[in-house]
């Protein structure tokens, strides 16, 4: 198996050693683990900010790959979807799934053996039971009444 850390020309588990707002945009990039978990339409309580995630996915997720299948010109299609960056992770980690790497790191805790910087493998996040993949439902065929349906229970 090739080294991702390695063949990316990353320091080996610069994550552990480098804040966050000092990380370069390829080592960022390398931070997440590919789960797709942040596609999913959330429902959020608007007194607590109690976050849940359910298996609506946005329009544009394939959840074959766990990606986004227009990332570069995404938001001509979903104009609100958030660009994480080191700037904005405070605003946004409330609502970040439990196990996203970004979300971890801001709590100050380790990444998961299954993220494929540390296993080498980056369908490691799969076989873990961790990403979306093949468990997610249209949002055209999905109306907003029945989300609170499709809450989903996140693994940690
Ligand atoms: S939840 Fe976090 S780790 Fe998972 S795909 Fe989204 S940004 Fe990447
Ligand atoms: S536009 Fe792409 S990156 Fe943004 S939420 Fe939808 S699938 Fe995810």
């Amino acid at each position: 198996m090739t080294d991702p850390i390695a063949a990316k020309g990353l320091a080996k588990r610069f994550w552990e050693k480098k804040p966050l707002a000092q990380m370069s945009p390829a080592e960022w990039e390398a931070l997440c683990d590919g789960c797709g978990k942040c596609c999913l339409n959330k429902l959020e309580d608007e007194d607590t900010q109690e976050v849940a995630l359910t298996r609506v996915a946005c329009r544009l997720l394939d959840d074959a790959t766990c990606r986004c299948t227009h990332y570069e010109n995404r938001h001509q299609f979903v104009p609100d979807c958030i660009v994480l960056k080191p700037e904005n992770l405070d605003t946004h980690a409330y609502w970040m799934p439990l196990t996203c790497a970004y979300r971890l790191l801001w709590q100050g805790k380790p990444l998961y053996d299954w993220h494929p910087l540390i296993s080498g493998d980056p369908d490691s996040v799969h076989t873990a039971g961790i990403s979306v993949q093949y468990g997610t439902v249209s949002e055209f065929d999905t109306p907003f009444e029945e989300w609170e349906d499709h809450i989903i229970e996140e693994p940690t």
